[in-house]
This record gives structure tokens, sequence and C-alpha cells, in this order.
């Protein structure tokens, strides 16, 4: 698409907060989206971290507050979102393109001083920027309200409902002013209890679907590397660290022991690493991304809800040291690697037990791995074919081969449709819909979830 921001008759002072930005040409969910919401129409977009999806919601509502401004002192857009750091780095984004305008934004989440906040609600600024929990604790308490409200933003709604917040977020939605405009941003649309929501918030969407791998993440390479376990695998990483080119790097794990243990080694080896993961504060989570930021470290091992909407520019490397366990989640981690144009390689250490999973994510996301190896610390594991090829054919092959072709036969049946749904997103179901990643969190893990949350 070759739009220019100019044809979107933007106001002046937008157009030189974009010039500001260096942004000149709209990523395609921005080329979409902003037309359409300019239009007032009600929006369900399927966008993936690092598409530009923040600009494309923002720069309408800002058009709109210009164009027709009032000083009454009333909220008129709320962007909710899922986690303090999502909200931050939005608030920042606002900050940034409207650095030219008269525009305020505010900023409530959870961890953070209460009496700050409520001091921020009393400048009364127009834009608000939330985490369900604390926003609905001062809509019942009376120091926020909605009932002017004229946008509302869902941003990462499927992350939203996997942590929990849909009553929240249901209850938000009945504070707010029901001729509101809406707009929900999600990487998936086929999240489970996403229709509760979408028919309270939306009338007659639009829907907006933006194919989250081949056109936000062009310029990604996914690479993997086979590995024996864990001590294979801190051995593999610890080399690629040291001879990879990069200016910043991401290292996943999935779970929050796993990022400190491995925190632990890389530290041990000289690796100016940092971890960030759900327990720490909000102070600490400020202190290493500060260290991140200001280069003091140049890799950060992080957990998915721990990474959740970071946005570190410079990371060219995203290294998953466990594979995570939904398509989504891999699309969120590598999402922070080749952001806006810039190219960016995810290295995938794929043990025994990961096979699958990194089969079932590559059929979701419909890409292609490519296999890496390191001279000298190649994995004795290939892969599951070599393994379990028979060593020889049995006496009674015939019947087994019978039964290892019923077998094969719906696999290959599911492959086939899975190639001519791509773009469709069918809700996939039970194991598969577990594979591929749109199972919901199990409770632990939302308890897990939430002190990172709000
Ligand atoms: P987002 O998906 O909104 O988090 O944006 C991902 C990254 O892309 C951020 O670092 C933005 O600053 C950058 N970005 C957003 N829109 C554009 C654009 N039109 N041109 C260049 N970079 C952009």
């Amino acid at each position: 698409m070759n739009t220019h921001f100019s044809e979107f008759l933007l106001p002046d002072a937008l157009m030189r907060g974009l010039a500001n930005e260096g942004y000149t040409t709209p990523t395609p969910v921005q080329a979409q989206v902003i037309p359409l919401a300019m239009d007032g129409v009600d929006l369900l977009v399927s966008a993936a971290t690092g598409s530009g999806k923040t600009a494309a919601f923002l720069l309408p509502i800002m058009q709109r507050f210009i164009d027709v401004p009032r000083h009454d002192g009333s909220t008129r857009a709320l962007i909710l979102v899922p986690t303090r750091e999502l909200a931050r780095q939005i608030h920042i984004h606002f900050m940034r393109l409207g650095s030219y305008t008269r525009l305020t934004s505010g900023v409530i989440t959870g961890g953070e001083s209460k009496a700050h906040q409520i001091a921020t609600l009393r400048k009364n600024p127009e834009i608000l920027v939330a985490t369900p929990g604390r926003l609905l604790e001062f809509l019942e308490t009376g120091q926020a309200n909605l009932r002017d409200l004229e946008f509302l933003v869902l941003d990462e709604a499927d992350r939203m409902l996997d942590m929990g917040f849909a009553d929240d977020v249901l209850a938000i939605i009945r504070y707010s002013r029901p001729e509101r405009q809406s707009l929900l941003f999600s990487a998936t649309l086929e999240q489970r209890g996403l229709s509760q929501i979408t028919e309270r918030l939306l009338r007659d969407p639009q829907r907006v679907d933006v194919d989250p791998v081949r056109q936000q993440h062009p310029d990604i390479a996914h690479c993997m590397l086979l590995s024996d376990g864990l001590e294979h695998k801190q051995q593999q990483l610890l080399w690629l660290l040291r001879h990879e080119t990069y200016e910043k790097a991401l290292i996943f794990t999935n779970t929050r022991e796993g990022a400190v243990a491995l925190g632990n080694f890389l530290q041990g080896q000289q690796q100016r690493v940092a971890v960030l993961h759900g327990e720490l504060d909000q102070r600490e989570r400020n202190r290493v991304m500060g260290l991140l930021h200001s280069g003091r470290v140049n890799t950060l091992i992080a957990t998915d809800l721990a990474a959740r909407g970071i946005d570190v520019p410079g990371v060219q490397r995203v290294f998953n040291f466990d594979l995570p366990r939904r398509g989504d989640d891999y699309l969120h981690r590598t999402g922070r690697t080749g952001r806006a144009g810039e190219a960016g390689v995810a290295i995938s250490l794929v043990g025994p037990p990961e096979w699958n999973r990194m089969e079932s994510i590559a059929r979701y996301l419909n890409l292609t791995f490519e296999p890496r190896e390191i001279e000298g610390l190649k994995a004795s594991f290939k892969g599951p074919t070599k393994r379990n090829k028979p060593s020889k054919p049995a006496a009674t092959s015939g019947k087994r081969k019978s039964t290892a072709a019923a077998e094969e036969k719906p696999r290959k049946k599911e492959r086939l449709r899975d190639r001519k749904n791509i773009g469709k997103r069918r809700v996939p179901t039970s194991a598969k819909a577990q594979e591929a990643g749109h199972a919901p969190l199990t409770r632990r893990a939302r308890e897990h979830a939430k002190p990172d949350a709000d």
C-alpha cells in the first residue's frame, strides 16, 4: 500500500509529530484503520505487537480532539490495556506524537501510587490509558467518570481475556457513554470469550484483518536449533550471545524460575544480562528496563507476561530458550524484533519434548523454521523422524502399516485444511487449540499472571 500520512488530511500539529518520529508511510494496520476510525466506524482489528497499531488508534482520536475541542474537563478517550508497561508505552507514544498539540493524557494502572493517580485524574486529561482493575476502583468511588466518553479502545484484548479481565472490562463498558466509538485490537480475533466483549462494546463493527506473520513481520528470519536438554541449551545460547552480532537481544523462558536460573548462569559467564519477571515490583522493573534502555545491559531475559508491551528499539535478536506454549505467544515474542522495517532474527532452541510444539507453531503461523547448527555444539537429537523410524520392517508390518496409515491420514488432512484456511482463522478445538495457542490460561497460570498485570 503506497499511502502517505498526508492523505489522511491530519492537522498540521500531528503531521509535525509524525515527522519528528520519522514516520513517513503508514504501516498496513495504520493505512486500514485510520480512515475508517476517522469516519466514526466501530472496528474489530486483528493486529499484532509491532504492527504500528498504537498510532493507528491514537491519530484518529487526536485528530478529532484537535478539530472538535472541548474544555469541560471530561475524559474523552479511554485506552484499556492489559499491563502497566503497555500503558506507559502508549502514554509515551502519545506524548511524542502529540508534542505539538495541547492534548493531555494520564496513566491509571495498578502497582503505582493511588494518590498520584487521583491527582492525575483531577487534572482532567482528555485521554486516559489504563489497566482495568485500578480504573474500575476509581469508577466505583466516583473519582473517575466516563459519562462523556467519545472513544473506547481495547488494546491487546486477547491478553486482557487471558489475564482474567473480562468482567472488569464489561463493568467498565457499562460505566461508559453508550454513544461512544469503540475500537478493539487483538492479535487474534478467535479468542474464546471475545464475542461476549465485542457484543457489548461494538456497534456494527467493521473487521480489519492484517495478517500477523506475512504483513506485520516481513523482516524476521525464524530459525531453530535442536538441543539435547537444559545444559546443552545453556551452552548453545552462550555461544550465540558471544558470536551473533546485535545491539540488543531478548531471551524468553516459560517460567520465572527458568528466567532467574538462566540469568544467574549467563551473569556467571560475564554476559551483560538482566532479568524481568512478574514478581519484581514496579521500581525494580523500571530499573531493569532502564538498564536495557541505557545499554548498561544488552540482553534481557523475560517471561511472556513480564515482557508484555515492552518496546525496546534496536532488538535484533529474540531467543526462545523455551519454546512458548502458545502460537500467539511466539508471535508476541518475536514481534519484539524486526519492528517497523528493521531486520530481526528469532532463534528457538528446540529440545526433544518441544518438537511437536515447534511444528504446531509453524503450522499455526504458516512459517518455516530455518534449521541452524553450531559446530561443536550439535545436538544428538535430530527430530523424531529418524529416531522413530522402524529399524527393520516387522513381520507384522502389513497390519502395523495400516494402523500407521490410519494415524497419519487425519494429520495430513488437518494440514491441508490449515493451509486452505490460512487467513480465515477457524476456532481450533480441544488439543489442537491447546497446541495452536488459543487455549485460555489455567487458573494457576492466571494467578501467576495477575501480579504482573495490575
Ligand atoms: P506498535 O505496534 O504501535 O507498538 O509500534 C511498533 C513500532 O513501530 C514502534 O516502535 C513505533 O514507533 C514504530 N512505528 C509505528 N508506526 C510507524 C510508521 N508508520 N513508520 C515507522 N515506524 C512506525
